[in-house]
């Protein structure tokens, strides 16, 4: 993570100009109030040297005029810390813009205007978001602490989350869950369980590529759970070539014609890896020439359906039942 953030975040004064007409009332009493402290620090450790350095006043002389200027000058810087704490408090207090720094845990600083705690936030936010975080792999969460010249202080975790993969420039990724790549149950490909929440893997049926998103990930620099995360698996990670592209309208005859030509134990896993097993047979059927097959198949593949519920040796006993059916048409 340091790697990926400290080089886009780097110490700046915030591109928003200020004010040409300058500071409104409370800020330019604050500064004010700053300037003056300075200047009682100085006066303080003036008078403090003048004291010391005075060898013909006794340590103890507390009506010596230098003795007396001296704690006179520390008094006056009390009371400038005091205005000082009351002008900062007047500013934050107020909507007008004043200064607030942003700071990574890598190093990352900067430091821009706001007329409030909550629109430092949405600033702090929109500079996380604007890192270079190209090397990330999956979710990240960067923690900016936000300090104000106003003494305010606030912190607020931004999620980083990975750039999808490229895909078709057109239509982009067609997330999808085929059980024979994402695996799970059937009644719900591609979900696990994790913590309190699931684990949720899709395949991109364009390119290949893989998505995992989490909604129980955990944040491994502080421990938090129960956070939301996506990562992703290059196109081509998973071969979605026998499932073709995604259907549209002109494809139909060409796929059903491929069902035809197509091996026995190759229709059989056509028919089982297909999304929708109805489509496969509306499919199927518009092939005109195998209208016959698909009612007689309806009724074998409804009965192997039953049957793989019941034993792997009768899937493959109608697994062979189909492909009868198969062949004999497409001889035919
Ligand atoms: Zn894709």
């Amino acid at each position: 993570m340091s790697e990926a953030t400290s080089s886009s975040h780097t110490s700046a004064r915030s591109s928003t100009p200020s004010d040409p007409a300058g500071d409104g009332p409370a800020r330019t009493a604050y500064k004010a109030a700053e300037s003056a402290l300075a200047q009682a620090r100085k006066d303080a450790e003036a008078g403090r040297a003048a004291w010391l350095a005075n060898e013909s006043a006794a340590g103890d002389d507390k009506a010596h005029p230098l003795y007396v200027a001296n704690e006179a000058a520390l008094a006056a810087v009390d009371s400038a810390e005091a205005a000082l704490i009351a002008a900062r408090d007047v500013l934050a207090d107020s909507d007008e813009p004043r200064a607030f720094t942003f700071r990574t845990d890598d190093g990352g600083e900067m430091t821009a205007d706001a007329a409030s705690m909550g629109d430092a936030i949405d600033l702090a936010t929109d500079w996380a978001r604007e890192g270079d975080y190209d090397a990330i792999e999956s979710t990240i969460w960067v923690c900016v602490r936000i300090v104000g010249e106003d003494g305010t202080e606030s912190a607020t975790t931004v999620t980083i989350n990975p750039d999808e993969p490229e895909c078709d420039p057109d239509d982009g990724h067609d997330w999808q869950n085929p059980i024979e790549l994402v695996g799970g149950l059937r009644e719900n490909p591609g979900v696990y369980g994790h913590g309190g929440g699931v684990i949720i893997a899709t395949v991109c049926m364009r390119c290949g590529a893989g998505s995992k998103e989490d909604t129980w990930a955990q944040d491994r620099a502080t421990g938090r759970q129960g956070l939301e995360s996506v990562a992703y698996e290059p196109p081509g990670t998973y071969d979605v070539s026998s499932w073709g592209a995604p259907e549209t309208a002109e494809d139909e005859p060409d796929d059903a014609n491929a069902i035809e030509a197509m091996t026995s134990s190759e229709a059989w896993d056509r028919y089982m890896g297909s999304q929708s097993r109805r489509e496969f047979l509306a499919t199927y059927a518009d092939s005109g020439s195998a209208l016959s097959v698909k009612s007689q198949l309806e009724v074998d593949l409804a009965t192997a359906d039953l049957a793989r519920e019941l034993s792997s040796k009768a899937r493959s006993v109608l697994a062979a039942k189909l492909a009868e059916h198969v062949s004999s048409e497409v001889e035919r």
